[in-house]
């Protein structure tokens, strides 16, 4: 499609636009007394409005049967959580015996690799990328000492090639393939934070496990934001958390994908609780643990209802548009943001914006500001444009399509093109 930096132009892409009547399901915030424009749904989504609804039945049901709402309430409390299982493996394109929800996303991983991170005395190296997300570095860190191995011996980092932004799959392979038979374990970020990079999960993972590697992704970034089909790719297993595109509150509950291969065994080596045992003989409290047939297996308490109802207002949103339609949206809408950033950048002298995302990405943009700095971002925030800065000089972009707007496009770019020139006049 051939694009227009005018607003008649991004008005028309929004009146074609099928998802539109979202944007007002959601609540913006408000800056000079105007919506903001959000670039930041990659790290907090908005909320949805009908998200209220669902913890207000929450409240009410705890209010008025107390103890009895774990099985008389609308929705009972004891398993609340299985009715996110079906929608959830939609959007990550699994089996809904596959999916669970519990607990949050870097302690999810954690409990993971004690059942997928089982290093012998020759086989006990780990694979990441290169300065992966923080937490996930401490992760991979503190199991590593925790199974009494050093951590500068077991953990391999996948390396760019100088001058690159991205990482090439062919050295991914390759570096696979060099550890071979001392590989335990492939772990990374299915969408780099950082750059908005989607790995070629299918291709890597079927190379990890042909080394004898088990393969997990940190879906955290993905989730939501691109097509996954996490059976059909034979991936091991996966986790992600809620609050970034899936819009279910800060911190929230987090969602794990466990291989259908490992599922109704009692072999499995697992941290184990009262709510991962056989529903019809829980409550019989009984010594014995009587695995559930499918990921529930992993739980180990009972859910946070109050934190899994926003996580079900969401999941009803994302069923009822399907990852279909916002992928397609989401490429006209981050293509039209990519046009936007090359117009103003042919209209400034004093500016070289080098986009580092890769062909291969999501709805994020990562922006190299050449020739500009900290004053440009704190210019945009100030101006009702929600961002985020990383080091050295790099803004992070992502329209999310469940709310952000061709227009917001467009008057991005000019906020964008004044904080430019308001810097010269400084
Ligand atoms: C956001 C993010 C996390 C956050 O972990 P929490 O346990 O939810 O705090 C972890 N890993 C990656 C790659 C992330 O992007």
């Amino acid at each position: 499609m051939s694009f227009q930096n005018t607003l008649n132009f991004a008005q028309k892409l929004d009146a074609d636009d099928a998802l539109r009547k979202y944007r007002n399901e959601f609540h913006f915030p408000k800056v000079n007394g105007k919506e903001v424009i959000y670039f930041t749904g990659n790290s907090l989504g908005l909320q949805p409005k009908r998200t209220q609804k669902f913890i207000d039945g929450v409240m009410a049901d705890w209010k008025n049967l107390a103890v009895e709402g774990h099985f008389y309430a609308e929705k009972p409390w004891w398993d609340y959580h299985e009715r996110l299982a079906a929608p959830l493996a939609k959007v990550v394109g699994a089996k809904t015996k596959e999916v669970s929800v519990m607990n949050t996303l870097t302690v999810n991983l954690h409990l993971l690799m004690v059942s997928f991170y089982r290093p012998t005395k020759t086989r006990y190296k780990i694979l990441c990328e290169e300065k992966a997300f923080p937490s996930d570095q401490y992760m991979f860190q503190s199991q590593v000492k925790w199974h009494g191995l050093d951590p500068d011996d077991a953990i391999v980092e996948l390396k760019k090639r100088d001058g690159e932004h991205f990482w090439r799959t062919d050295d991914i392979l390759k570096k696979i393939a060099e550890i071979g038979d001392g590989l335990a374990l492939v772990l990374i970020g299915g969408v780099n934070y950082y750059s908005g990079q989607v790995f070629d999960m299918r291709t890597i993972t079927a190379a990890g496990q042909s080394v004898g590697a088990t393969v997990g992704w940190d879906l955290a970034h993905a989730v939501g934001n691109i097509d996954l089909k996490l059976n059909e790719w034979n991936v091991d297993f996966a986790a992600w958390c809620s609050y970034k595109y899936m819009n279910s509150g800060p911190g929230n509950a987090s969602g794990i994908f466990v291989n259908e291969k490992y599922l109704d065994r009692k072999d499995i080596p697992r941290f184990e609780g009262w709510w991962g045992t056989k529903k019809n003989t829980r409550f019989l409290m009984k010594p014995e643990f009587d695995p559930m047939p499918n990921a529930d297996a992993w739980q180990i308490s009972n859910a946070p209802i109050l934190s899994v109802a926003p996580y079900l207002a969401s999941l009803e949103m994302f069923e009822e548009v399907g990852m279909k339609a916002l992928i397609q949206k989401r490429n006209t809408l981050t293509a039209y943001l990519e046009y936007v950033l090359h117009e103003i950048d042919a209209e400034t002298e004093n500016s070289d914006f080098e986009i580092i995302t890769p062909k291969e990405r999501g709805c994020q943009l990562s922006v190299f500001l050449h020739g500009q700095g900290r004053p440009l971002f704190d210019y945009l925030m100030k101006n009702g444009v929600i961002t985020d800065w990383r080091e050295p000089n790099v803004i992070r972009l992502a329209p999310a399509p469940f709310y952000c707007s061709f227009v917001d496009m467009y008057r991005f770019g000019k906020i964008l093109k004044q904080g430019i020139c308001a810097q010269v006049n400084q």
